[in-house]
């Protein structure tokens, strides 16, 4: 499992600095993670202004 960035994300950036283990990467359209890395912690999801992050 792994969290993945869904259509509503407004490329705000603030996942990016949140993720422990610096699996979320800058995108053209939106942040970018890396199933390898992500450990499901959600701390992406917290922070998010607009519920992108989700479980995959
Ligand atoms: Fe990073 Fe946690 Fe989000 Fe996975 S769930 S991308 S580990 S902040
Ligand atoms: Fe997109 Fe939410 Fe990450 Fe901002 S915090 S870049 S809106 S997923």
């Amino acid at each position: 499992m792994a969290y993945i960035i869904n259509d509503s994300c407004i490329n705000c950036g603030a996942c990016i600095e949140e993720c422990p283990t610096e699996a979320i990467t800058a995108g053209a359209e939106k942040p970018d993670i890396d199933a390898d890395k992500c450990i499901d912690c959600g701390a992406c999801a917290g922070v998010c202004p607009v519920d992108a992050p989700v479980e995959d």
